[in-house]
């Protein structure tokens, strides 16, 4: 599984950079991106905070 953002939906509130534990958010400019999914651990966090539902888990 790994997150994706759909930055059309995106508010750029930040909370899913700060919330990671894996450091898969890194700001671009003034948009979070999902730069690093590799490192994604599964926790659920940012889909679960994302203030806008956003983002949403995949598969592989
Ligand atoms: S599911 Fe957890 S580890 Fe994966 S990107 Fe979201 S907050 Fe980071
Ligand atoms: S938590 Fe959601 S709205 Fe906030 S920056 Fe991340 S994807 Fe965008």
């Amino acid at each position: 599984m790994h997150p994706e953002l759909d930055q059309e939906t995106c508010s750029n509130c930040g909370n899913c950079v700060e919330i990671c534990p894996g450091e898969v958010y890194q700001w671009i400019g003034e948009r979070p991106e999902a730069v690093d999914a590799e490192e994604c651990t599964e926790c659920g966090a940012c889909e679960e905070q994302c203030p806008v539902h956003a983002i949403t888990m995949v598969d592989d």
